[in-house]
């Protein structure tokens, strides 16, 4: 039997929800990663909401297993490309103010429990955060339906070099300063793992614990002008 690795990244972002990839639902997989969240990271507060549109699934599962209920804080203006492609940081930030718009009505005086996909340099997430507070919110709770981006891509995802990747260089607890949040949790690996029920291959974990599937050497990494970049 041939030893395959999907990247365990369809499940959490990439892929669209409607996917069934090898046997098991995309959707199912990021409720159970938002119940899994709320089991490993519980926290008390008024409401859930997503940061569209792949954390809004698992802020669904987060509040279907915390009972805190979902609601819609966080909107996305559709006329604006992905903030991931944007070339420079500079552009990047622009365009998530002008990507993002928070329903103050939702959000004003809430203690907000806040679900993303995941934290590639942190910079994104530290503007949502504002956001959230200037439109009113009190607190502001981070969770990630994946756990830490400690390593890059070989295989065609362009995510920054390793000392750009905040969660390489530095722990939780300063990741949890840095973007303001008032906590913050990450999905661990076993608990990811767990999310794509019945899936029949092997997962690829490599940016997460640096355990690739096949050994790393300059004839086989994958850079090419067609990766696709992580925020
Ligand atoms: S290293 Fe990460 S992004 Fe690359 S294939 Fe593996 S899981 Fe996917």
């Amino acid at each position: 039997m041939v030893d395959t690795k999907l990247c365990v990244f369809e499940y959490v972002y990439f892929a669209r929800p409607d996917s069934i990839i090898d046997g098991s639902s995309v959707y199912n997989a990021r409720i159970e990663a938002g119940r899994r969240l709320a089991i490993e990271h519980p926290v008390e507060a008024d409401l859930v909401i997503g940061v569209p549109d792949s954390g809004v699934i698992p802020a669904i599962g987060y509040s279907m297993e915390s009972g805190i209920p979902y609601g819609n804080g966080l909107f996305k203006n559709t006329y604006v490309g992905r903030t991931f492609i944007q070339p420079n940081q500079k552009q990047r930030d622009s365009s998530v103010r002008v990507k993002f718009n928070p329903l103050r009505s939702e959000i004003e005086g809430k203690r907000i429990i806040m679900i993303d996909d995941s934290i590639v340099r942190g910079t994104t997430t530290r503007r949502i955060v504002r956001m959230l507070k200037s439109a009113g919110a009190k607190e502001v709770h981070v969770r990630i339906s994946s756990p830490p981006v400690k390593y890059p891509c070989h295989f065609g995802i362009d995510t920054p070099s390793r000392n750009q990747l905040v969660a390489s260089t530095s722990p939780t607890e300063d990741i949890r300063r840095m973007i303001e949040a008032d906590s913050l949790g990450y999905l661990s690996i076993e608990g990811l793992l767990k999310t794509p029920v019945g899936v029949r291959c092997g997962l690829c974990t490599g940016c997460f614990d640096g355990r690739y599937p096949i050994e790393i050497t300059n004839n086989n990494i994958q850079e090419t002008e067609n990766n696709i970049e992580m925020t």
